[in-house]
C-alpha cells in the first residue's frame, strides 16, 4: 500500500517512519521496516495494526535499527491475513535480502510451488514472499549472481500482475533497487541522499525534486545518483519533475 525507501548519510529509520506516516491517508493494516547497518547486517521489524504498534515494538525492542539504508511498508492485505508474519518486509531464507511490495503477484501460486519443490519453506501466506526468495536465489547463483539490479530484472520479468517492489541486500549496502509495473514508483532526489516512494508525499518535506518511473522500469539508487532501465527490454522511461505543492 505505502512504500518508502531511503539511502544517504542520515539515519534511515526516522526518515522511513516519517514517510510511512505521510502515507497513512491511504489506509493500511500492518507496517514494517528493514534497515541495513554499517556492518552489513539486515534488521527487520514488522507489526500488524497501526504504525504506533511498530514504533512501540522498535522502541521496546532489543534489536537496534541503526543504519543509513532503509525501506518501509504499510500493508493493505490482499493475500494472507493482516498478521505480524504477513507484514512486509519479506526476507529470503538466509535473511540477506528484504523486499517490500505494493500490488498483487498474480502468478505467485506457480512460483511458490517451484520454490517449495526446491526445498524452501515459506514463512508467510503472502504473494510477496516469493519475490524475496527468487531475488535471494538469483543473487546467490546463476547468470545474475552478485548483481542485484540484474537479479531484480530477472525476477521482475517472471512476475505477472501489479507491483512496486523495493529491495535491499546485505551484500549491497550502497544501493537500493526497485521495479514497477501497473503500480506507482517515484524517486526523490535529495542533496547526497535519495528516496523511493509510492507517492511523493513520503519525501516532499526533504526534497521537491522527483522522478516518475514509466511502465516496466527498474531503478538503482545510490546516495548520489540513480540509473533507470527497462526490465522488459524497452527504452528507459522516466520523467523528472518538481513537486509544486506543500504538505
Ligand atoms: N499483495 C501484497 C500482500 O497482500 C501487498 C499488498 C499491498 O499492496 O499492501 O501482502
Amino acid at each position: 500500500c505505502g512504500i518508502v525507501g531511503y539511502i544517504g548519510p542520515r539515519q534511515a529509520l526516522p526518515l522511513v517512519l516519517e514517510g510511512l506516516r505521510r502515507l497513512e491517508y491511504r489506509g493500511y493494516d500492518s507496517a514494517g521496516v528493514a534497515v541495513l547497518d554499517d556492518d552489513g547486517a539486515l534488521h527487520v521489524s514488522k507489526k500488524a495494526g497501526v504504525l504506533a504498534n511498530l514504533e512501540h515494538e522498535i522502541d521496546g525492542g532489543t534489536v537496534a535499527l541503526a543504519g543509513r539504508t532503509g525501506i518501509g511498508h504499510t500493508r493493505w492485505a490482499t493475500h494472507g491475513g493482516p498478521t505480524d508474519r504477513n507484514a512486509h518486509p519479506h526476507t529470503d531464507t538466509a535473511g540477506r535480502t528484504a523486499v517490500i511490495h505494493n500490488g498483487i503477484i498474480e502468478n505467485f501460486p506457480v512460483l511458490r510451488r517451484e520454490l517449495e519443490d526446491a526445498g524452501i519453506e515459506m514463512s508467510s501466506d503472502t504473494d510477496t514472499e516469493v519475490v524475496a526468495h527468487l531475488l535471494g536465489r538469483a543473487y546467490a547463483s546463476g547468470t545474475t549472481a552478485g548483481d542485484l539490479p540484474a537479479s531484480m530484472a530477472a525476477v521482475a520479468r517472471r512476475l505477472q500482475g501489479a507491483f512496486t517492489l523495493v529491495a535491499t541486500h546485505a551484500d549491497e549496502p550502497g544501493l537500493l533497487v526497485a521495479a514497477r509495473r501497473n503500480s506507482p514508483l517515484v524517486i526523490g532526489i535529495g542533496d547526497g541522499e535519495m528516496f523511493l516512494a509510492s507517492d511523493v508525499a513520503a519525501f516532499i518535506s526533504h526534497t521537491k525534486q522527483a522522478v516518475e518511473l514509466g511502465q516496466d522500469q527498474l531503478v538503482v539508487v545510490h546516495a548520489d545518483g540513480y540509473e533507470v532501465t527497462s526490465f522488459s527490454g524497452g527504452e528507459p522511461d522516466f520523467r523528472p519533475f518538481t513537486v509544486d505543492w506543500d504538505l
